[in-house]
């Protein structure tokens, strides 16, 4: 049989986009684990913030905020911004940067916000709008409603190369597929998938970031917020069970790989967390790391590639793949698809996520 489109990579990029198209075309997800959420999208931090990844991402982001808000995949958490004296300039410049965008930011003094917090951190910026996001059920609700509209999903399917005549020929672990379209949704491997295609790579470069799950004495209050160094020195998020999640906010380049901690990275981040706060810290419970992959100027890339108009690029989601899934699956479903963009993205300029920008 003969889809009309073949997406490979079934984390969110992948599975979000299938399930925006399967209502209107054939489409078949090759997914290279038998788990579609064993990477990036199984091991991220899961929240949403209307300032991470600056303002070019913002707009997806806060368009993703209703969409998720409407489907049920948001609890508030709130985000704190903290810094010390020295780092004033760092919180002029997000003030200054997310100015006259309806993103909410309050001055604050983190004391009033984080008991036990060292006396040198002076400064506080609160995002109250930051939220926890239930990233497993809305990646299980994307696949389920893929299969639901007469889409396929096939694991342990790895595609190992694709030859285009006319159609995509594609030979993969669990056989061979036919397509009109490919898209390319498959994280850090974006760039060998393109050249396993015969396409040229655009330079999505995967970087390590690590996390590890604490149990501290006290545990984060009640109600408390994510808190961020505004220097991007760590971030810590406080989880069920009175646990928090730390990461030493490290971005280390790697190969596309199944990505583990080091334990530099954390001790470097325990180093960090005992350096904000007085909180004993019981255990380390778990540590992970994941891979965030970017394209050279840190904006995803959605769009046709310039030298084969059957390839089509779903890539370089960053550190915001999960907060930004809702609507860019939605923009990208209306180019792929030739279609009206939908109401939700309508303000989004399409043409600053597509792949033309790299093309020489
Ligand atoms: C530690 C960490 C914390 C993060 N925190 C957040 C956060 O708080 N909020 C947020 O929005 N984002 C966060 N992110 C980013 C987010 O996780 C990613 O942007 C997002 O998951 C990317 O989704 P993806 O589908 O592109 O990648 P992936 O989930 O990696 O999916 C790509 C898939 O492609 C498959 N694949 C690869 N090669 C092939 C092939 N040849 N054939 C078939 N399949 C193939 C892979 O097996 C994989 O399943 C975080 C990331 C990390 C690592």
């Amino acid at each position: 049989m003969r889809y009309d489109v073949a997406i490979v990579g079934g984390g969110i990029a992948g599975a979000s986009l299938a399930s925006e198209i399967a209502p209107h075309v054939r489409v078949l997800v090759l997914e290279a684990e038998d788990r579609p959420g064993y990477h990036a999208t199984g091991r991220s931090a899961a929240f949403w913030s209307e300032t991470y990844g600056g303002p070019d991402i913002q707009p997806l982001t806060t368009a993703s905020g209703a969409l998720l808000a409407a489907g049920g995949y948001l609890d508030p958490m709130g985000s704190l911004h903290i810094g010390r004296a020295d780092e004033a300039h760092a919180v002029e410049a997000l003030l200054a940067e997310f100015e006259g965008s309806g993103v909410p930011l309050n001055v604050v003094d983190p004391h009033s916000i984080i008991p036990g917090l060292r006396p040198e951190w002076t400064l506080g910026v609160l995002e109250p709008s930051c939220q926890y996001i239930d990233v497993g059920r809305l990646h299980d609700d994307y696949l389920k409603a893929v299969k639901r509209a007469g889409g396929d999903v096939e694991l342990s399917a790895g595609l190992e190369s694709a030859a285009y005549d006319g159609h995509w020929t594609i030979e993969t672990r669990a056989g061979t597929f036919a397509a009109d379209i490919l898209v390319n949704a498959a994280g850090a491997w974006a760039d060998p998938v393109a050249q396993a295609c015969g396409v040229a790579p655009i330079g999505i470069q995967p970087y390590r970031r690590t996390i590890m799950q604490l149990k501290t004495d006290p545990a984060p209050p009640e109600g408390s917020p994510h808190v961020a160094h505004i220097g991007g020195d760590f971030y810590w998020k406080p989880e069920a069970g009175g646990r928090l999640w730390l990461s030493p906010h490290d971005e280390i380049a790697s190969e596309p790989c199944d990505s583990q901690p080091e334990d530099l990275d954390v001790a470097i981040a325990i180093d960090r967390f005992e350096n904000v706060v007085d909180w004993r810290i019981e255990k380390l419970e778990h540590k992970w790391a994941g891979l965030r992959s970017f394209a050279p100027d840190r904006l995803p890339v959605y769009g046709f590639d310039v030298g084969q108009p059957a390839f089509f690029w779903c890539a370089g989601q960053g550190g915001f793949g999960i907060q930004t899934a809702p609507a860019a699956a939605r923009l990208a479903a209306g180019i792929l698809l030739g279609r009206e963009a939908d109401p939700a993205v309508r303000g989004i300029d399409p043409a600053r996520y597509s792949p033309a920008r790299f093309a020489r």
